[in-house]
């Protein structure tokens, strides 16, 4: 369990994230939802462990920033790919904190070859990374995290980038990740994606958390409505699920 208490984020001068409390239980999902500028991304920089904080974020009792012993993987909106290294080569690299790099037990090459053929990169595994479409990046992105056998998955905006075909794919790949018992806290600007996929969501807006808690209270609470300023409708399908769309001239 993650528990965020009183977290205070200022910088270059500015406070980015503002009194900010909420938990995150273990083996669940979590999404950040909330308007550009709302605090997500640093939020999750916070949970990482890598951005300098006041007030208290502890994980199973210990403050982020002292535990090492953390296995936790980040895929970044914007990642730095190395030049010229391959979609092996690149999922390899989340073995190397526990291998070494250019070390690699048989175990971690049957369990890379194991998540190639989960995220459908298998006879890609030669190309550049530098080379793949969206869709094909951002699974390299999710299998080198998956290399990692993380305890706790981050990622941001991990869906911005692919067409709905893609989207669904990847997210289907997190929750079998989630099924197995990782808890993942990752932000998405499409909500009725989030609501299909997220057990939890944390609504922010201008560095505050308005509501935190069961995706499907949250999607139809007045809270969700008010971070985007009463500009959306949420929509239930006859099948019962939730669909969240931009109002257009107040409609
Ligand atoms: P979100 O991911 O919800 O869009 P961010 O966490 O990226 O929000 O940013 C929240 C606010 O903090 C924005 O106004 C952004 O400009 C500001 N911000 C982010 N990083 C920095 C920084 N390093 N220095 C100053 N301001 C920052
Ligand atoms: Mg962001």
């Amino acid at each position: 369990m993650i528990l965020v208490d009183r977290l205070d984020v200022t910088l270059s001068g500015k406070k980015i994230l503002n009194d900010l409390s909420l938990s995150i239980p273990d083996g669940v999902w979590s999404c950040l939802v909330g308007p550009n500028g709302a605090g997500k991304t640093t939020l999750l920089k916070v949970l990482l462990g890598n951005t300098p904080y006041s007030g208290s974020v502890t994980s199973n009792g210990e403050e982020v920033f002292r535990s090492h012993q953390r296995n936790v993987a980040f895929v970044p909106q914007q990642p730095h790919i190395p030049q010229g290294i391959t979609v092996a080569e690149y999922v390899t690299l989340g073995r190397a904190k526990k291998d070494g790099w250019g070390n690699e037990s048989a175990n971690s090459r049957a369990l890379i070859a194991e998540i190639l053929e989960l995220t459908h990169l298998y006879g890609m595994h030669k190309q550049l990374v530098s080379h793949l479409s969206g869709g094909e990046m951002q699974r390299t992105l999710i299998a080198r995290a998956l290399a990692q056998e993380p305890e706790l998955i981050l990622l941001d905006e991990p869906t911005s980038a692919l067409d709905l075909h893609h989207q669904i794919e990847v997210l289907n790949n997190l929750q079998f990740l989630q099924e197995r018992g990782v808890t993942i806290v990752s932000t998405m600007h499409d909500i009725t994606l989030a609501a299909m996929y997220a057990e939890r969501i944390i609504v922010m807006q201008s560095g505050r958390v308005l509501a935190e808690g069961d995706a499907q209270e949250i999607i139809h609470s007045a809270e969700l409505r008010k971070a985007f300023d009463d500009r959306i409708n949420v929509f239930t399908l006859d099948s019962g699920r939730p669909v969240i769309v931009a109002k257009k001239d107040g409609k």
